[in-house]
């Protein structure tokens, strides 16, 4: 007999969702039956949901409502409190929330004096507090949506959230009735949403992960080897992110309005906040249109304001912003020993994504062979906004079975601390007599082992007696410089001086193999003119290698042992 208890679950039921919780805004999403992630809307419609609560005369408000009462109600307002989860005082950045309620210190965390339960009481209350009434309101809107009650999930973090913040999180999930099973690296939630689409061809990539939030920028360079998925560098930022580019709106705007007003409304807090909000709305609309209008009523001095801006004059105006963007990825690639060159695909998330020139600008930065993953460079690419959430509940409707020990055994990522290839291993398949060739990569480098990888190689035309030698490959990049083609006719460079060849030469790069210490020789004697050899290459954990080698279709074939 099931017994059912509270919300429609049975005795000891699990019933996990996915929760992305941003320092911005969060979301929540589900696995369907056939095992695709849904985005959850909560009651207001919103997917993606404000981090933010409010307080009215002992009323409670959350998301979208919460965030508008920073115009009018700031001080009861808390926003952007993420971060400060398992922190003290000393050890934050309060910028964020210079608008709205004030970080404090109460004993060894972060608290907030807020108006919560009744007016005129000042309570004060902890941001793990906080953070249980917002996922509180998360597991809500998804239990009225499911029809039955959340009581647990994964919840994606940044990869820098500490050992202390998890904790945090953990307790005050719990307390809001929600069981944690398992933290996920946002960029880890990102990649096995696109890699969990049916479509998805699951194979070796290197991987960017860029996700662009409202307080800040967190890049990851991902080996995906065997679909097995290690993190190779990370890079945070805040001062690149979804505020700035608000904040030069914001300016653009004020400034217009100084023009004919005469009054600066970024000198008053209410004013500030009103130009803030819409300015926010109007950078929204710019990523969909080439044009958008931005309307406040009453902005400051009782003076009403509507303006437009065009997407060109924006993308003038953010244009250092959105090279700092550019930099920030291309450094976390050089942070990872890699070169562009090396990437097969940059994955987008968060919501400043969609910031069309912020993806074209990656489309120049890699080269052409890189798939850039973003609305505005692939029409297929999955909402920038959803990513964490749907690898959450992915990952949640994948463990949500398995006992709390399993889990703790695949929590503790051990994409990180296998060991892996500093190098990759190929092979050179040579005739006795000629003994150059051309490498060929067998398993990349980074690839966590144990691994094992087989490929077959054709041998040289004639046949006969044939040499496999199984290498390291080191990845070089080669740069050969190629003269700019003249873009003016004859006539024209006759009469005009010979600027077209003082402009600098074009260089080109390409991904080449090096090929470094010679592992093991293999000989195949008499293969058949055409023939095919098949070579294997298995490296235990040790990083032993074992090779075999075998005429494809032949007899027999050569074993042999590496120890390392
Ligand atoms: P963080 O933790 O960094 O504060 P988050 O993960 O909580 O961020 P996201 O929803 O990923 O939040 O990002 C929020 C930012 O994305 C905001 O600055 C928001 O204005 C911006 N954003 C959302 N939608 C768009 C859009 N369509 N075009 C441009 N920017 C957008």
């Amino acid at each position: 007999m099931t017994v059912v208890i509270d919300g429609g679950l049975a005795e000891g039921e699990v019933n996990a969702i996915g929760i992305s919780f941003g320092n911005s805004n969060s979301s929540i999403a589900y696995t369907t039956g056939e095992g695709k992630a849904e985005v959850i809307a909560n009651e207001e419609g919103d997917r993606q949901i404000p981090s933010f609560l409010s307080y009215i005369e002992g009323e409670e408000y959350h998301g979208t409502q919460a965030k508008s009462q920073l115009v009018r109600n700031s001080n009861n307002t808390v926003a952007y409190f993420r971060d400060y989860l398992g922190q003290d005082l000393d050890s934050i950045d309060p910028t964020p929330c210079h608008a709205s309620a004030h970080p404090q210190k109460h004993e060894s965390t972060v608290a907030f004096s807020i108006q919560d339960t009744e007016p005129e009481t000042q309570n004060v209350v902890t941001v793990s507090e906080i953070t249980t009434r917002h996922i509180r309101r998360l597991a809500s809107s998804a239990s009225d949506f499911l029809g039955k009650k959340v009581n647990a999930a994964v919840i994606s973090v940044p990869t820098n959230f500490s050992e202390a913040q998890r904790e945090a999180l953990t307790k005050a999930s719990k307390a809001a009735g929600v069981d944690v099973l398992q933290m996920i690296s946002e960029p880890t939630a990102a990649v096995l949403a696109y890699d969990a689409r049916p479509e998805a061809e699951v194979k070796d990539k290197m991987i960017v992960v860029a996700d662009l939030g409202g307080t800040r920028s967190d890049i990851a360079v991902i080996a995906s080897r065997g679909g097995m998925y290690s993190i190779l560098s990370t890079s945070h930022d805040y001062e690149t992110a979804g505020a700035q580019l608000d904040q030069i709106l914001v300016d653009h705007f004020a400034k217009e309005f100084m023009k004919k007003h005469k009054t600066d409304p970024r000198q008053n807090a209410k004013s500030l906040a009103k130009l803030k909000l819409e300015a926010e709305a109007t950078k929204k609309a710019l990523s969909l249109g080439g044009n958008a209008s931005l309307s406040v009523e009453s902005l400051a001095d009782g003076v009403d304001f509507a303006s437009t801006i065009n997407r060109t004059r924006y993308e003038l105006l953010a244009g250092k912003m959105f090279g700092a963007f550019t930099r920030l990825i291309e450094d976390a690639v050089k942070k990872a020993d890699l070169d562009v060159l090396d990437i097969d695909e940059v994955i987008l998330s968060g919501g400043t994504s969609h910031t069309p020139r912020i993806s074209t600008n990656l489309q120049r930065l890699f080269p052409p062979s890189t798939r850039i993953l973003s609305p505005s460079t692939l029409p297929t690419a999955i909402d920038p906004s959803s990513l964490s959430a749907r690898g959450a509940a992915i990952q949640a409707s994948l463990i949500q079975e398995f006992e709390k020990e399993d889990i703790e055994q695949s929590t503790h990522p051990m994409v990180t601390v296998t060991p892996h290839l500093r190098n990759a291993i190929g092979v050179l398949v040579v005739s006795e007599d000629v003994k150059k060739g051309l490498f060929t990569a067998l398993v990349e480098r980074e690839t966590a082992v144990p691994c094992r990888r087989a490929g077959v190689f054709a041998v040289p035309r004639e046949g006969g007696n044939v040499i496999i030698k199984v290498c390291e490959g080191i990845r070089d990049i080669k740069i050969t410089k190629k003269e700019k083609a003249k873009t003016n006719g004859k006539a024209d460079s006759d009469s005009d001086s010979d600027d077209d060849q003082e402009e600098e030469d074009e260089e080109v790069k390409e991904k080449v193999w090096k090929v470094g210490t010679v592992l093991a020789e293999a000989a195949i004697r008499d293969v058949k003119k055409g023939g095919k050899v098949e070579v294997t290459v298995n490296v235990g954990v040790d990083l032993g290698v074992q090779i075999t080698a075998r005429e494809v279709g032949g007899k027999g074939g050569v074993r042999g042992n590496l120890d390392k």
